[in-house]
């Protein structure tokens, strides 16, 4: 599920004022709940895959600092969102969070590059 923007208004790079993260052997830039990666030219869709890093699991224990037990994750809620298999996932303390039946999975850490 690869496609491609066309009409991307900015070029996205060091300075552009989004988040990028390290996938795999490269970098991506959040923007607007996707995951963008420069592609010769080309804006590519990127996605975290379900792996050992970042596991699509259930963890209803997971007793997290990084907000509220109140907060509930929205499109305005203030954390970026990321793509993570096939759902979105929400960027708290530098890890992942799914918000699941009252609580807060724990998908796994990521690496932000500035
Ligand atoms: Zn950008
Ligand atoms: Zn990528
Ligand atoms: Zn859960
Ligand atoms: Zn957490
Ligand atoms: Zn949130
Ligand atoms: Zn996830
Ligand atoms: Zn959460």
């Amino acid at each position: 599920m690869s496609h491609t923007h066309s009409d991307h208004s900015h070029q996205h790079g060091p300075d552009c004022g989004h988040l990028s993260i390290k996938h795999n052997d490269h970098i991506d830039y959040l923007h607007a709940g996707h995951l963008h990666h420069l592609h010769e030219g080309c804006v590519e869709e990127h996605a975290l895959e379900v792996n050992i890093t970042n596991p699509s699991i259930c963890t209803p224990t997971h007793a997290c600092s990084g907000h509220d037990k109140t907060h509930v994750h929205g499109p305005n809620c203030g954390h970026a969102a990321i793509p993570h298999g096939d759902h979105i996932d929400y960027l708290v303390a530098g890890h992942l969070h799914r918000p699941h039946d009252g609580h807060c999975d724990h998908h796994g850490i990521v690496t932000i590059t500035r």
